[in-house]
């Protein structure tokens, strides 16, 4: 049940050039990381031993990780190579091993604000990455510190995860009348099975024509409201046979104009974050591409003003 996408870690799916990209730059990151470490417990290590310790643990590491012997080997020289260097100019007196705080301050605090400068402003991103959901987001943490250090503008986002009950679980029997706990109708529990918080806000949705088969008949939303009352309008749209309903549109060309069955499923959920809401449902759109999307919501690379109303 459990696939590996080619070429890529255990537990990052990724869409494909994006992905070879990633993990290519990913391999060479970890490298890096793994030498700078290294190098630093050369630099703070007391004792044969411990070191010794401290670099089998680095070595480890990188064995979890799938890289070969070679590759190892090449990462440890590297870092000794690199602090044989340094041992060589404490010698001679041009950089001290362990520089006092006051070394070189200036050139320090310059290439602080350089870091500051090329750090992103909140909401300016230029790319989603989107990778598979793992304990304690740590993968997604891990991607995100990189590209911060990187000053790269990839927002990286956490899918929420097809959990292994919804995939052996088809009906439950515990389906919910289409009521929600006030009593009132609930689109969303009507027209839905199994698990979903219908009144979950600031989320990305996606609803799927049932009578269609494969990728047709998608749609892709955002919405600060609930799913619940976004729904809703979407249903009553529908239901008047609006022009502006997208999924009335699709029922007049693909199903001769009959009302078929929708499913909606929630995708991600972002509180408080109004920007990351927006960018990632551009983000799913470009990924995906949903049929019943518009032209303009295709385009959208970056957050822009929405007005309230439905498409
Ligand atoms: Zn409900
Ligand atoms: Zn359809």
């Amino acid at each position: 049940m459990l696939r590996q996408t080619e070429g890529a870690a255990t537990g990052v799916v990724l869409a494909g050039d994006l992905a070879s990209l990633f993990m290519v730059w990913w391999q060479t990151e970890f490298k890096r990381i793994m030498e700078r470490e290294m190098v630093e417990l050369l630099l703070f290590t007391r004792g044969e031993r411990e070191l010794r310790e401290h670099v089998q643990y680095y070595i480890h590491r990188m064995q979890y990780s799938g890289y070969s012997v070679t590759e190892r080997e090449e990462v440890y020289a590297r870092a000794k190579k690199k602090f044989d260097e340094m041992l060589r100019k404490d010698r001679e007196g041009t950089v001290p091993l362990y520089r006092p705080k006051e070394w070189k301050r200036e050139m320090k605090d310059e290439e602080k604000k350089q870091q500051k400068m090329n750090w992103f402003r909140k909401g300016d991103y230029e790319s989603v990455l989107f990778i598979d959901a793992t304990p304690n987001s740590e993968l997604a943490r891990k991607c995100r510190k990189i590209y911060k250090e990187c000053g790269l503008k990839v927002k990286v986002v956490e899918k929420t995860g097809t959990s292994v009950k919804t995939m052996l679980v088809k009906s439950n029997p515990f389906k919910r009348q289409g009521k929600s706990g006030m009593g009132e109708e609930c689109k969303v529990c009507e027209d839905t099975e199994g698990e979903l918080d219908c009144k979950k806000r600031e989320v990305v949705y996606e609803i799927k024509c049932r009578d269609c088969d494969g990728a047709r008949g998608r749609y892709i939303g955002e919405s600060a409201n609930s799913l619940q009352e976004r729904y809703k309008q979407h249903k009553e749209k529908l239901k008047t046979r609006s022009k502006d309903s997208v999924f009335w549109k699709h029922m007049k060309e693909h199903h001769g104009g009959k009302l078929t069955n929708l499913d909606v499923k929630i995708i991600g959920s972002y509180p408080f974050d109004a920007t990351l809401r927006q960018v990632s449902e551009a983000g799913y759109i470009r990924e995906t591409i949903p049929d019943l999307n518009t032209k303009e919501e295709y385009r959208a690379n970056t957050p822009r003003p929405r007005n309230i109303s439905i498409q």
